[in-house]
Formats: C-alpha cells, structure tokens, sequence
C-alpha cells in the first residue's frame, strides 16, 4: 500500500543529490569514483569565519534567533547589498533563512496559487521547478541553446506571458552553464516583464562571487521593477559554507513578512551559530576571500582545455559559476560494443561505470541535449577526470 501523499509521490529527487549519493555509496563500496557531480566548493570554510562561529557558541547564542534573523545580520546583509551590488533593502527587507534552497522555496510558496504559471528559460537549476510543483504552480519553460549561450531572449520571454504567469525565475551567474546576464539583457528582460504588475522575479544571485568577468548586475537594479524582484542569494558559494546552510532575500517589505511568516511555520530561524559566522563573511569585504575564485578560474580553464582535447561535445565558455555544460549529443547512436547511448543520461551512467567519473544529466536542468561538469576540485583530480573520460568517450563508436 502507498501510503504517502500524492504531493511526495509526485516529487523528484534532486538529480544532483542522487548522483552524489551514488557516488558516495559506490566509493564505500571501493570503488575508485571521481565525484564531479555535486556543486560544492572543496574548500574549508576560512578561519575567520569558523572562529566567529566558535566565539558564538562561547557566548551562549543558543536560543531561538528571530525567526527573518539576527538584527546584526540583516544589517551586514542590508550593508552588503549597497556596498558590492549599490541596492537600498533595509534589514527589515531581508530574510534569513536555511540556505538558498530555503529562501526560493519561501518564496514561491509565498508568491504561486495553484495554477498559476513560472516562466523558467531553461537549462535551470535542478529544484526549480520541483518546488514549483509542490506550490501547485505550473512551470512553464522556455528553450535555449548553446547558441545563445543558453539565454533566452527578451522576446521569448514576452511570447511566454499569459494572463496565468505570475514569476519569472532564472540565476546569474548561472547553474549549469555558467551564463551570465549583462546589464543590457537584464534591461531588456525587465522592460518585457514592467507592464504586467501581477508577475514577478526571482533572481538566484548564490553565485556572484564566483565570476571570471565584468561586474555582476542584478535586475534589482532597474528601480521601475525593483518592488517586484526578489534577490535570492546566500553563504554556501562564495564563502565555502555549504554546511552551514545559510541564504537570505532581498525583497519588497510586503513578500519579506510573507517570507518570514511562512519560515515561522516550517523552520523558525536558521541556526545561531552559522547567522553568526554569516555575519564575519558578510560584513568582510569579499576581496579577503577572492583567491578561491582565483582558484576556480584557473580550473576553469585547465577543463576547457582538457575538454578541448576531447572531440565530439560542445560548449561555451562558462563565465561564472562551476560547471560546464557540454552538449554531447554527438555521442547518440554511438555504442562500445555493450551500451549504446540513446541519451545524456545513458552518457552519465556510461562514464560512471566505465570512467568511474559521477556527472549529471542535464535532462535534471530540462535540457536533455547535455551534461554537468562540476569543476570544484582539485586541477589533479580534474586532470584524472578528464583523462578517463577521453579514454572511455573514445570507445563509443
Ligand atoms: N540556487 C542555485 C542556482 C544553486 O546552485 C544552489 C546550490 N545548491 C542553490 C540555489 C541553493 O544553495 P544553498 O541552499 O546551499 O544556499
Ligand atoms: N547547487 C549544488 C548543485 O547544483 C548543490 C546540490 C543541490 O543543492 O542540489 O549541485
């Protein structure tokens, strides 16, 4: 008997998890596996941001935090917004919440009626649009291409709006292409969506820090749609603080109560301990933490390269983040003799047993034509990577 409800019967499992997982489970099992499944920087969270954690606990912050966070956060956010991205959102338009995963969820919940429609172009990170669903909303998706450099265009946007739309979401930089939006992209986009007060947008910003090029520009910035956007940023990325599961939003004061009224319900508050480490990272300037995008650069590059050595896929040059997203249907068709490969996510599974290297399928990021690299780790442990896929891509004939 399936006792459990249609709403978690009907949801997926994180595609990016699962394949951490399994690469976990296949490593305990002795398997020599190279994750570059999961975006997750490797570094140690920086020793001023764990001292300012250890210091919290030694002075007793352990009781229940205002539930939108500490006043001294939101004020290091609020400081944070105008010093690096030059936005005015009072600490009373902030929430803090358990992560950037969190704070989408918050506001989509908040936002999306059941039937009510969000524009997504993809490829798009993987929760998306499966926390849309659990809203009762309906996604609805607009197709890019590595052309394009995965972005839609204002055009497409505008052909996308029914009188059901009610959000837009996408992230700049963005996961999994690495794409990012120029100021004039952004321009164009909002001046499509500033006609239609009903919808709104949400803007996942968790990767600003993580950019090889240009300035980050953030839709907020237009001040004739800014009450309708929704920054969604966080700690996990450019801070090296995955665990700590901290995220925030900027927002109109309106969707900021909502969001803290939801969070009452769910969470209450994030943890003590990592608002107050947040606090140390936030209120830093970011310059202090700048080697580990130097470090992500220089990835960046030593993939394309080795990636460049391999023939068959395609891909753009990512201009942030830490992932490629090779379109490898080159690949289709093809066959080692054992498998053939009808579609990207044959392609994972085939590198997974026969490079023992864990991807993802970008049928996750509804783009079925590629697939995930995760450049987060050591030039060492990429080189093996690639080296492996080379060899186990050559058998496909
Ligand atoms: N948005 C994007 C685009 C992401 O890649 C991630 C990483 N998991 C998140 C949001 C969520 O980040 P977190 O919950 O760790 O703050
Ligand atoms: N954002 C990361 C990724 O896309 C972490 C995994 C997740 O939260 O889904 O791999």
């Amino acid at each position: 008997m399936n006792y459990l409800s249609q709403r978690i019967n009907e949801l997926e499992e994180s595609a990016t998890i699962a394949m951490a997982r399994l690469s976990r489970e296949l490593q305990e099992q002795g398997h020599d596996i190279i994750n570059l499944s999961l975006g997750e920087p490797d570094f140690v969270t920086p020793q001023d941001i764990r001292e300012a954690a250890k210091k919290a606990i030694d002075d007793g912050f352990t009781f229940y935090p205002p539930i939108a966070g500490y006043a001294d956060l939101r004020k290091a956010i609020s400081e944070k917004f105008k010093r690096e991205n030059n936005l005015d959102y009072a600490p009373d338009q902030i929430v803090v919440s358990t992560g950037a995963k969190q704070s989408i969820a918050n506001v989509v919940m908040s936002l999306v009626n059941p039937g009510e429609e969000v524009i997504i172009p993809t490829p798009y990170w993987v929760s998306y649009s499966q926390i849309i669903k659990l809203a009762g909303g309906v996604p609805v998706f607009i197709n890019t291409s590595i052309e394009t450099d995965f972005k839609p265009t204002a055009e497409q946007i505008k052909n996308a709006i029914t009188p059901k739309t009610k959000l837009l979401m996408f992230s700049s930089p963005c996961n999994p292409t690495g794409s990012m939006y120029s100021k004039e992209e952004l321009q164009s986009i909002a001046e499509v969506i500033a006609p239609h007060p009903q919808i709104f947008i949400l803007s996942d910003e968790i990767y600003e820090h993580i950019r090889f090029e240009g300035t980050h520009e953030s839709i907020a910035q237009f001040d004739f749609i800014k009450e309708r956007v929704i920054i969604v940023n966080g700690v996990s990325k450019g801070y090296a603080m995955t665990g700590w599961r901290i995220g925030y939003i900027g927002a109109s004061k309106e969707i900021a109560k909502a969001c803290d009224k939801m969070q009452g319900q769910f969470t209450s508050a994030a943890s003590s301990i990592a608002q107050k480490a947040a606090v140390k990272a936030i209120s830093t300037d970011w310059s202090e933490y700048e080697y580990m995008r130097d470090l992500f650069l220089k990835r960046r590059n030593l993939v394309l390269d080795l990636m460049s050595q391999i023939p068959g896929w395609k891909f753009n040059k990512p201009k942030g983040a830490f992932y490629v997203f090779p379109d490898v249907t080159y690949f289709f068709g093809k066959s080692d003799g054992e498998t053939t490969i009808k579609t990207a996510s044959d392609l994972c599974m085939y590198l997974l047993k026969e490079a023992k290297v864990s991807l993802v399928t970008g049928e996750a990021f509804g783009d079925d034509r590629c697939i995930r690299i995760s450049y987060a780790t050591s030039e060492e442990i990429l080189t093996e990577a690639l080296t492996r896929i080379k060899s186990a891509l050559a058998k496909l004939q």
